[in-house]
């Protein structure tokens, strides 16, 4: 028996629940996991409210991400006592996701730690982080380096931003942190931001074509914030567009792309490829400081979930949460 966090469909929304499970509720995979550690994303948050259809079949333990150690494996891939990380795939859609004390899933799903990471900093940095690597690297692959000019990461308290600002800064870009929790610079600025600015400044409708004030951005944000990120990008600077924080909408024209060349990359990482993860991975436990992801992160236990789901929405989480699932 384990126990995990399990959620139903009821008649007035979606309800969670601590319940013991055993091996038989286990859905099919090669591999079988001891989990250690999980964490709460803004989609966990999305599904266990039922804001957004995420869960597809009830009951289903919620949460796209994973972290622990194997315990059996018919996969070429993994051997017992491998560590192993998983970000999104079928997770908190139609496969029981990380809320509990085993798993068992598709090898193929699954990523090795690298050596330097414990599970525990893999939940700190969990589907958030790897998205925040992920943006990085199409900064990269757009073309962009330090000498630039800035970079400006949206939605800075949250965890793809916070992730965001302390690897660019390790990297040498100069980054500048949009925000709509000033009272936070404190914070930021210890991630290595350079200078804070308030979030409302990018957030109402703005003109096509702006001032060129950034190399380039990370933006979480989606809406007015990316049309006016786009707006105010230098020739040939590169944006990238994870999130929708402020909304899915995107009221804006091709002016920016057609007089400057501004290249729009779009991130997901919930299909990203093995060979995307794997290089993903390896750059956090290059580029990311584990005491700045420390000082980002606080660990919670399982039955506090909602919780920290109220306050994701409330706006009062700060970086990265990590749940300890034991
Ligand atoms: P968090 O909840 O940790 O952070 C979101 C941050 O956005 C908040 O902390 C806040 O930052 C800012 N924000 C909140 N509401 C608004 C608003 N109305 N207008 C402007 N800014 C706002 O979420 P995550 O960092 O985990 O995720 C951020 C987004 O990225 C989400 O939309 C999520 O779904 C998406 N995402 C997408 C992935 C993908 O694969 N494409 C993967 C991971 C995340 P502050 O207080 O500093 O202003």
């Amino acid at each position: 028996m384990f126990r995990a966090l399990l959620a139903s469909k009821t008649h007035d929304g979606i309800s969670t629940d601590i319940v013991e499970m055993d091996d038989e509720t286990l859905m099919e995979g090669e591999v079988s996991i001891s989990v250690e550690y999980s964490t709460v994303n803004y989609k966990d948050a999305l599904a266990i409210s039922g804001q957004a259809d995420v869960i597809q079949a009830f009951p289903l333990v919620p949460e796209i991400d994973l972290a622990g150690t194997v315990e059996t494996s018919s996969h070429d891939g993994f051997s017992i006592g491998d560590r192993v990380v998983l970000n999104g795939w079928g997770l908190s859609q139609t496969h029981h996701g990380g809320y509990a004390q085993k798993a068992r899933v598709k090898g193929d799903w699954l990523v090795k730690l690298p050596e330097s990471l414990s599970t525990k900093d893999a939940m700190a940095i969990g589907t958030a982080g790897y998205t925040a690597m992920l943006s990085v690297l199409a900064l990269e692959h757009a073309g962009l380096d330090p000498s630039r000019g800035d970079i400006v990461v949206t939605g800075a308290n949250g965890g793809v931003g916070s992730v965001a600002i302390a690897i660019l800064s390790k990297l040498g870009y100069r980054v500048v942190a949009s925000t709509g929790r000033p009272e936070e610079e404190e914070y930021l600025r210890a991630l290595g931001a350079a200078e804070i600015i308030d979030r409302r400044t990018l957030s109402e409708p703005g003109s096509p074509i702006a001032q060129e004030k950034w190399a380039g951005a990370v933006d979480s944000v989606g809406s007015n914030t990316l049309v006016n990120l786009l707006a105010q990008t230098q020739y040939r600077g590169v944006v990238t567009t994870c999130g929708l924080a402020q909304g899915v909408d995107l009221p804006g024209s091709v002016l920016p792309f057609i007089l400057r060349n501004i290249t729009l990359a779009g991130i997901d990482s919930v299909n990203a490829p093995k060979e995307v993860r794997l290089m993903a991975w390896s750059r956090l436990a290059q580029d990311l400081e584990l005491g700045k992801l420390a000082a980002m992160t606080h660990v919670v236990g399982l039955a506090d979930v909602p919780n920290v789901v109220d306050g994701i929405f409330q706006g009062k989480v700060r970086g990265r949460t990590v749940v300890d699932v034991n």
